[in-house]
């Protein structure tokens, strides 16, 4: 899993956006109920509307830290709500459908290749402005970027970290958004929640560093995965995802990787260098292998490209690039 970096911009877009497109709905629906008063359910309504607009920055913007611990807050008054949680459910929802909705003046701003900090807000412009990311950060098997025509529009897909089955009031909270691709979306996760208490989101750290892809011991098997720390949320993501089983189907880069050591080992290196001279070509050996196998050197740039955590990880067990090892 990659961890993803929140540009500051999208943090004021997305402020920007709430404030103005969500706060009236949930102020009109209180001065609705300001004749009301007097009756307990109505009463639970009104305070859980009053918290969401005296909290909405935190619902907006805050940190998946910081919305962990406002779901905790919120848990008694959501209980209260009773019959009134579908209200609550609406507001919220019908302001996320609006969101995923592509506006008119996007396509003309997209096709024009304006700056996407200045265009609409949207879900299309939120996947734009995360340029660094365009893999799935769950598996790193699927790019996620987002493509808008007059006649045509495709991007990732948003999964709800804290379900917006069960905790409606943060659909639209921006760090509650994980890009995603849809096979890990819709196909695996569906309405499935994290133990969202202890697991972490793509938003907090990366669990790269905490598994490794390796070969197979034996033709007979697959490609491995090896929890370094056996630890069980590694384990619980890997199992969500079904990333082992996923990734057997990728098994011709494995096959690829051991082809190619076999027939240009480290004697092909020094009988390339003999003849051409990678001083000449200005690259090290390091930057050359990279070149050769197709893998990123630095794991920053895992995100940018399909099966980069597959193809270091291999390089390491299968190639012995150890020196990727401490850039982990
Ligand atoms: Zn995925």
């Amino acid at each position: 899993m990659i961890k993803i970096a929140m540009p500051q911009k999208v943090i004021e877009n997305h402020k920007k956006y709430y404030r103005e497109k969500v706060l009236p709905d949930i102020q009109d629906e209180l001065n609705k109920l300001n004749d009301s008063e007097g009756l307990n359910g109505i009463i639970a309504y009104k305070n859980f509307l009053s918290l969401c607009l005296d909290n909405w920055e935190k619902f907006a913007i805050g940190s998946v830290a910081e919305l962990r611990v406002l779901d905790d807050q919120l848990c008694k008054q959501w209980d209260d709500l009773k019959n009134d949680k579908e209200k609550v459910s609406s507001i919220f929802l019908k302001a996320y459908d609006r969101f995923i909705y592509v506006p008119k003046k996007l396509i003309k701003q997209w096709e024009n290749n304006v700056d996407p900090k200045d265009m609409e807000w949207c879900a299309y412009t939120y996947l734009k402005m995360l340029s660094n990311l365009q893999v799935c950060p769950y598996c790193n098997k699927n790019f996620i970027h987002p493509t808008l025509t007059e006649d045509g529009k495709v991007r990732g897909d948003l999964d709800h970290f804290f379900s917006k089955e069960k905790h409606p009031y943060l659909a639209l909270s921006i760090y509650n958004l994980i890009p995603c691709c849809r096979y890990c979306n819709s196909s695996l996760k569906g309405k499935q929640e994290f133990n969202v208490e202890n697991i972490i989101s793509p938003y907090e750290v990366s669990y790269n560093d905490l598994f490794e892809f390796k070969g197979p011991d034996s033709p007979s098997e697959g490609i491995q995965i090896v929890n370094n720390d056996e630890d069980v949320l590694v384990d619980e993501y890997l199992e969500m995802f079904k990333i082992k089983e996923r990734y057997q189907n990728n098994r011709d880069i494995l096959e690829k990787f051991q082809q190619k050591n076999q027939e240009y080992g480290s004697a092909f290196i020094e009988q390339f260098n003999m003849n051409f001279g990678l001083g000449k070509l200005q690259i090290s050996i390091r930057e050359f292998w990279s070149d050769f196998y197709d893998y990123p050197l630095n794991k920053e740039d895992i995100d940018k490209n399909i099966m980069s955590k597959l193809k270091r990880d291999l390089a390491v067990d299968v190639l012995g690039h150890e020196w990727l090892k401490g850039d982990k």
